[in-house]
């Protein structure tokens, strides 16, 4: 097969004019195009009013040799690339130690998964249930104000992105296509196949819990194990020949003991109290960069008419996303600030997310249909560890936490100390006066929020950058500063306050078959991504224990 790409077709065009179009790209006849699949789909919005479709196809052909031959100096006709997976590696007949995996979110189920296909007999942990007790557990905090601090929209089976908008793209480099394994693993699992060639493929927390419950299903049929209410409270560990230390086990927080050699630390960006048991078990830990702000909601629609004007509504393009960065002008001594949209969900809502009690985080998820009355992103501010290691004056590099700490226990003090996250209008925000009434926007966040003054609840630099930030972005998106959209607090958990650094190896550096992994080790940030990177960790596991 050769795959065509960049062949652009006006939004609503019929199946006829795609198949002239390959014609007339290839200059072949219709008895010679044997058939075609569409392999990626995506549009360009850059003209409102002239949305068109691009695709990527895959061409069945009998003259295709010729014709690679004939376009060979083109980028655009090339041979289909082979995105099939491949396993690394066959588990030996007899393993003295099962690979453990700590943490079912997509970076531990991958890996899990992945271990399991190739016959190791992974035993996953989680310290959440299972998800569909988490689901009505998550449900009491955003209902009766009952946070569950061990099974909740961060912690459980799936892991933080289960109630989510379910995005599935990501910018990684993906030499190896592990991205497509990951979707069709999700397609097998129950996603839409869709998934598989729209450009920004997503799929809604609805059917992200049946994809889990599936997928579970399968690892435990290829022999795996997969232990929900076991949260990991410490490392077995010995000294190494080479100066490092060997892992040799974890115990869980009832006590019992699992012996490993390598465990796969897959934790999500929120198990502060595990990042902190690392740490003082002396496995290497530094502070990275993150971000913080709030969460902004507009109408749906005002985002639909400024992306995609008169075509706005129509069912190819559905609900409008956005991605919007402004670089601040630096002061005399302040550094510019970024700030970015981040985790936009169309149609969707904005969630309570905190995992720690007398704490509020936002967050947002939408359904597959996306078709709630707002549009919800996150709007934050870049920070590194110049910003917050003075914050608590330990030098420690686990100082973020410290500092998201801080941020989302004022932010319950502000909301009245009941779950509800404080909130205020952008007209409001942007002139320094708090907010006393709604306008046209109403808030979807649960259990509720309380209006007023969101100053204080970030540091003044980085309400200076998104009060410069707002009206940069009504320019690219109109609407976008509207007086009556609101903003809810705070939005710190964007990323891992701290990274769990590893060698070429994937182990960590000085903690021998301690493979860190995903989003909470630094090395992942959405769902994508961090299911991509649990297929790495899992070769790299099992590389290691067949020594290839
Ligand atoms: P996680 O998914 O966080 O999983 C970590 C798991 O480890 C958890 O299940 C936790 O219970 C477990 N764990 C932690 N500590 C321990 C311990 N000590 N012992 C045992 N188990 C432990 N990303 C996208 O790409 N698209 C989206 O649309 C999207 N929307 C989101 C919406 C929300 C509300 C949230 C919270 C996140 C969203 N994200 C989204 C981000 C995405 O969910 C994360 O990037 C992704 O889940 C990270 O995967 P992970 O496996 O590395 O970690």
């Amino acid at each position: 097969m050769l795959r065509l790409t960049d062949l652009k077709l006006p939004l609503d065009h019929s199946g006829d004019a795609l198949t002239a179009a390959i014609l007339r790209r290839l200059a072949i006849t219709a008895t010679e195009l044997t058939g075609y699949s569409v392999a990626k789909r995506s549009y360009d919005a850059r003209k409102r009013g002239a949305i068109a479709l691009i695709y990527a196809l895959d061409i069945d052909t009998p003259r295709e040799a010729e014709l690679l031959q004939r376009f060979a100096d083109d980028p655009h006709v090339q041979p289909t690339p082979d995105t099939d997976y491949h396993v690394v590696a066959q588990a030996p007949p007899r393993l003295a130690h099962r690979p453990l995996v700590i943490g079912f979110g997509p970076c531990g189920l991958f890996a899990g998964l992945i271990l399991a296909q190739m016959g190791f007999r992974p035993i996953i942990l989680d310290r959440g249930k299972a998800v569909r007790e988490r689901t009505k557990d998550t449900w009491d905090l955003w209902r009766k104000r009952q946070l569950h601090p061990e099974s909740n929209v961060q912690f459980g089976e799936g892991g933080a992105g289960t109630f989510s908008d379910g995005k599935l793209y990501s910018q990684i480099r993906d030499p190896l296509h592990h991205g497509r394994k990951v979707l069709t693993e999700f397609v097998k699992a129950g996603a839409p196949e869709e998934i598989l060639y729209v450009s920004k493929p997503h799929i809604g927390t609805f059917r992200l819990v049946t994809m889990v419950e599936n997928m579970r299903a399968t690892i435990e049929s290829l022999g795996g194990e997969i232990r929900f209410s076991s949260r990991v409270d410490d490392l077995l560990l010995e000294p190494a020949a080479d100066g490092r230390q060997q892992i040799r086990g974890v115990t869980l927080a009832s006590g019992e003991q699992l012996r490993a050699d390598h465990v796969v630390l897959a934790l999500g960006h929120s198990a502060r109290d595990t990042f902190e048991m690392l740490h003082a078990r002396g496995v290497y830990v530094e502070a990275k960069p993150f971000s913080i702000g709030f969460r902004i909601e507009h109408p749906q629609s005002v985002i639909d008419r400024a992306r995609f004007g008169p075509q706005a509504g129509h069912p190819i393009l559905g609900a409008a996303d956005y991605k919007l960065v402004h670089h601040g002008k630096p002061g005399p001594d302040a550094p510019g600030r970024t700030v970015y949209s981040f985790c936009m969900c169309p149609g969707g809502t904005v969630v309570a997310a905190t995992s720690e009690p007398g704490r509020v985080v936002t967050n947002g998820m939408s359904q597959y249909s996306r078709n709630e009355r707002n549009a919800n992103a996150a709007i934050v501010v870049g920070i590194d560890p110049s910003d917050f290691t003075p914050f608590d004056g330990s030098g420690s590099p686990l100082a973020g936490i410290a500092l998201q700490r801080a941020l989302e226990s004022h932010a319950y003090v502000l909301g009245g100390s009941d779950y509800s996250a404080p909130a205020q209008l952008v007209g409001d925000f942007l002139a320094g006066r708090a907010s006393r009434e709604f306008g046209d926007v109403q808030p979807s966040y649960q259990p509720g929020v309380v209006l007023g003054n969101l100053e204080s609840a970030l540091p003044d630099y980085a309400i200076a950058a998104i009060r410069e930030a707002l009206p940069a972005f009504e320019r690219q998106v109109r609407g976008y500063a509207m007086h009556d959209a609101i903003l809810t607090g705070v939005e710190t958990r964007t990323s891992s306050p701290v990274r769990i650094k590893r060698d070429d190896s994937l182990q960590s550096l000085n903690t021998r078959g301690l493979y860190p992994a995903g989003e909470g080790a630094g090395y992942a940030g959405g769902i994508l991504s961090a299911a991509v990177d649990g297929i790495r960790i899992a070769e790299a596991v099992a590389l290691d224990i067949t020594g290839g």
